[in-house]
């Protein structure tokens, strides 16, 4: 079958690494979401090195988003992106802590779901800068599905960008 007429879902990933060589870790994070055959990159933001927010007494981030097309799940990519952190040697420590990488999906077509271990949109997307950011480069005009608002809306929202710095 002609491969650009198969469709899949559309997912937004919030990118982030504060541990190591974090520029290096965030482009194997992609390179690793990319290559598996379910999914499709479609476009990724620029890198954007970002202050850390909730525990803020740690190494600054680097942070990005991409979009991808995929045919897996929103809980098969959870568990896909889980062991990807796994397999770049996250150790689970304690929330908002350190990190070698950390993938968290904003947006999964444009469904809401909430439930034990995902919750989508993720919950924290209006109110951080380092995620409505990058998105408004690669998706300025899509709506979020509960606050119906669309992400450059929401960046307009929160006012200034303060703690973060495009690369
Ligand atoms: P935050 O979610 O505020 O960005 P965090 O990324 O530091 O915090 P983690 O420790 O990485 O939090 O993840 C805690 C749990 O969040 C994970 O075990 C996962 O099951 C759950 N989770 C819920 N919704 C999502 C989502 N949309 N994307 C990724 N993980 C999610
Ligand atoms: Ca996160
Ligand atoms: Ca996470």
């Amino acid at each position: 079958m002609d491969p650009t007429l198969t469709r899949g879902s559309i997912a937004f990933i919030g990118i982030g690494s504060n541990v190591g060589d974090k520029i290096k870790n965030c482009r194997q994070a992609i390179a690793e979401i990319s290559q598996l055959r379910q999914n499709r990159l479609i476009s990724q933001s620029s890198l954007y090195k970002t202050e850390p927010i909730g525990y803020t007494q740690q190494d600054w981030f680097i942070n990005c988003v991409i979009e991808i097309e995929t045919t897996f799940t929103a809980y098969e990519l959870l568990h896909v992106l889980e062991d990807i952190e796994i397999s770049m040697g996250r150790k689970r420590t304690f929330k908002w802590g350190p990190r070698i990488i950390d993938l968290d999906i904003l947006f999964f077509n444009d469904e809401t779901i909430q439930c034990e271990g995902l919750t989508v949109p993720h919950p924290e997307v209006q109110r951080r800068a380092f995620v409505l950011a990058p998105l408004c480069e690669i998706a300025a005009d899509y709506t979020h599905p509960l606050l119906k608002k669309s992400i450059s809306q929401l960046m307009a929202q929160l006012g200034d960008g303060g703690g973060i710095e495009k690369l």
